[in-house]
């Protein structure tokens, strides 16, 4: 009878012990989004962008067709929006 009892204890310590590994693997999972989250940021570092005035397209200045106007630039998404406004102004 004791030994049973011994048997069941140790049966029940494997078991405890495999829970909480299943356990921690499970809280290791959940939290691993989160710190990955962090080390690598959603939203990449602002860049600014002006519109084309005449699709509206937001473009990235250094990547843009540009056109001196005055003291400001015009930024343009294409040779097509930049030959339209262009012949409008
Ligand atoms: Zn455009």
């Amino acid at each position: 009878m004791f030994l049973r009892t011994v048997l069941l204890f140790l049966l029940f310590l494997f078991l405890a012990r495999f829970v909480m590994r299943l356990v921690r693997g499970v809280i290791a999972g959940a939290a691993s989004p989160a710190a990955a989250a962090d080390r690598c940021p959603a939203n990449p570092p602002a860049v600014k962008m002006v519109a084309d005035p005449i699709c509206g397209t937001y473009v990235v200045p250094g990547k843009a067709l540009q056109l001196a106007r005055g003291r400001d630039t015009v930024y343009f998404c294409s040779d097509k929006c930049r030959d339209e406004w262009v012949s409008a102004h």
